[in-house]
């Protein structure tokens, strides 16, 4: 149930926005290739994150196939673009109807407005920290709540102010302990082996996602960098989602490759 003050403020601009399954927020050019990329909100969550506004960005002219211009403006150095559990069927849904220009232009007031009931997900598909600070800062100020990821820290285009608001993905142990070496005071969300076993032990900095436990991150939101309430912990999960991209995940894990990579 929404508290007295809630009640007592506009909720017209949370009306507007439930017509609308999406809208788009501005374009920005994106730091690795000079291409324009376009941040994008849906209004609606999925099953493992639950009731969220999803946050995207895309790309303008581009496309998003593993090795095109458009990824490369949008995903950066992201290690895990032939594995990427995003990279699914909503997604293709959702490019459809930009492309399509099935979502308006919404002025970042208006969205803001939004926020402020909403739980907010940086990061539907896209890396949101290739935005600038100023614009991702200025929504998690005002969000109910956020989650957000980042895998552009070892890239010599990381903003480094975003290890307050994002959680820096990992993969593999090689790769986590070269995070915690390049930011140590950051958190993080690291995938491992789906055989591993899981640290899950609060000394160790490291405790397993909830979601295995069944909630959903709206009800968990644990993965908000800044968030601190859980006193700089980590969060660990297997490599899970389409079956043919955990197993790319896996064998990257096994061989380490990750520790290796160079942005
Ligand atoms: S730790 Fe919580 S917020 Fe993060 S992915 Fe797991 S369920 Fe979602």
């Amino acid at each position: 149930m929404n508290n007295l003050s809630t009640l007592m403020q506009p909720k017209k601009a949370t009306v507007a926005a439930n017509k609308v399954s999406g809208v788009t927020l501005g374009i920005f050019t994106s730091p690795v290739n000079g291409d324009l990329i376009e941040l994008v909100a849906l209004f609606s969550g999925n099953a493992k994150t639950g009731n969220m506004i999803q946050l995207s960005v895309l790309p303008v002219d581009g496309d998003i196939s593993e090795t095109s211009e458009g990824r490369n403006a949008i995903c950066g150095s992201c290690p895990l673009k032939k594995a990427c559990y995003a990279h699914d069927q909503g997604l293709f849904a959702m490019m459809k109807a930009y492309k399509a220009g099935k979502y308006q232009p919404m002025p970042m007031d208006e969205f803001l407005a939004i926020a402020q009931y909403r739980f907010v997900r940086f990061g539907r598909f896209g890396d949101l920290s290739l935005l600038p600070y100023e614009v991702v800062k200025q929504i998690a100020d005002v969000a109910k709540g956020f989650t957000g990821y980042t895998n552009q820290w070892r890239s010599k285009y990381f903003d480094s102010r975003f290890t307050s608001i994002f959680m820096l993905s990992t993969v593999g142990m090689k790769d986590s302990e070269e995070a915690a070496k390049r930011f140590p005071d950051a958190r993080q969300f690291r995938v491992i082996n789906e055989k591993a076993e899981y640290v899950n032990d609060t000394a160790k900095g490291f405790i397993t996602c909830p979601s295995t436990n069944g909630f959903n991150c709206d009800e968990c939101l644990l993965c908000d960098g800044q968030a601190q309430k859980v006193a700089g912990l980590s969060i660990e999960i297997r490599a899970h989602g389409i079956a043919y991209k955990t197993k790319r995940i896996n064998k990257m894990l096994q061989k380490d490759v990750i520790a290796t990579f160079k942005a």
